[in-house]
């Protein structure tokens, strides 16, 4: 029953398919190919009612390559809690957010654009000038060469900057240079589109209460998970999150708070504006793999090898290969952590939904 990890994004998108049977099934196109030109989609299900007043999103994949896990957890979700819904509670699944991304193993999609820092109300986005600084260091503009010179450059802007600002600096998203790592866009990415157009469905207009979970890999312990949300400890979203799941599975990301790093433009952002009318309970679901350091150096070989190499030089295939195993690794006690860990929020969801129904 645990064997959800699919072998890549067309098993990811088959596989979910077949588990969505019963429920409304859509496709949505996006325009980029696949590795040997295959088309791609983002797919969603809906379940539930047809004029919910409480709603559950999930959505896996804005990350690309950490799809793995969020379709192996949208796959748990139907297979052993949909039969569970509420009365007047709907669930949307949104698979594959990035599907260009998953399909080629990067993290970023098809405009090399972090969709995770696209979700703005409005561009240009804010200008990160400490992020400009460090330009050359995370993107630099040539093949890699024999030995890599990440950790050697690392440490002086380690000391100059410390640790906290240096990952705020790196990670809260960017405008200004497209071929860059956390880059945002320009302008809102197609696949946001999709998922803004999915909230507007005229069936969600009474929706009182929405809870999103967008689910991705990489940040904190391996194996374990955490919920990030941008609103500060103090906040009543903050209290509900905890209240609902433990107070030791929730961090906050918020500017004067950030566990981690604080970003513009993430995911729950669009959620909160699409229901402004509503109680809207917007998280990401982080599943750890390697530390900070590690999964930055691996991302910048990688992007810097996709700009500067040839897509099938043996450089490149390798750096795809590093940010799968550093993303989706291929280790049966992550996977099986991953499982326990959606089971306890899904089985915590569940509870919550089954609670607060009128
Ligand atoms: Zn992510």
């Amino acid at each position: 029953m645990d064997d959800y990890f699919p072998a890549d994004y067309f098993a990811a998108r088959a596989a979910f398919r077949a588990r969505a049977t019963d429920a409304e099934l859509n496709a949505h196109a996006i325009g980029a190919r696949g590795p040997n030109g295959e088309t791609l989609s983002i797919d969603s299900a809906y379940l539930g009612s047809a004029a919910p007043r409480q709603l559950a999103i999930i959505t896996g994949g804005i990350h690309g390559v950490e799809g793995y896990a969020g379709s192996a957890l949208q796959q748990l979700w139907l297979a052993e809690f949909a039969d569970s819904i509420p009365a007047d509670t709907g669930v949307l699944l949104v698979h594959a957010l990035n599907p260009y991304g998953f399909a080629h193993n990067r993290r970023v999609n098809e405009n090399n654009v972090d969709l995770n820092r696209n979700a703005l109300a409005a561009f240009p986005g804010p200008i990160n000038s400490a992020y400009r600084s460090l330009d050359s260091w995370l993107n630099p503009p040539s093949p890699a060469p024999r030995f890599d010179d990440f950790i050697w450059r690392a440490l002086p802007l380690l000391m100059r900057h410390g640790r906290a600002a240096l990952a705020q600096a790196v990670a809260a998203g960017q405008y200004e240079f497209p071929q860059g790592l956390f880059y945002g866009g320009s302008r809102r990415e197609a696949s946001l589109e999709i998922f803004a157009d999915l909230l507007s469905a005229p069936r969600f207009r009474n929706a009182q209460r929405v809870w999103h979970f967008d689910l991705h890999a990489g940040l904190g312990a391996y194996g374990r998970y955490q919920l990030l949300l941008d609103a500060p400890p103090t906040a009543n979203e903050f209290t509900q999150w905890a209240r609902g799941f433990g107070a030791q599975a929730v961090q906050s990301d918020h500017a004067a708070h950030a566990t981690h790093y604080s970003a513009h433009g993430i995911l729950p952002a669009l959620t909160r504006r699409a229901f402004p009318a509503a109680l809207t309970l917007a998280a990401t679901l982080e599943f750890g793999t390697f530390g900070p350091a590690t999964l930055l150096r691996i991302l910048r070989a990688e992007n810097r090898v996709h700009h500067h190499g040839a897509y099938n030089s043996s450089d490149a295939v390798r750096g795809r290969a590093a940010l799968r195993d550093a993303l989706a690794p291929h280790d049966s006690a992550w996977g099986a952590a991953v499982m326990a860990g959606g089971r306890k929020i899904f089985s915590q969801l569940r509870l919550l939904l089954a609670e607060t129904r009128n």
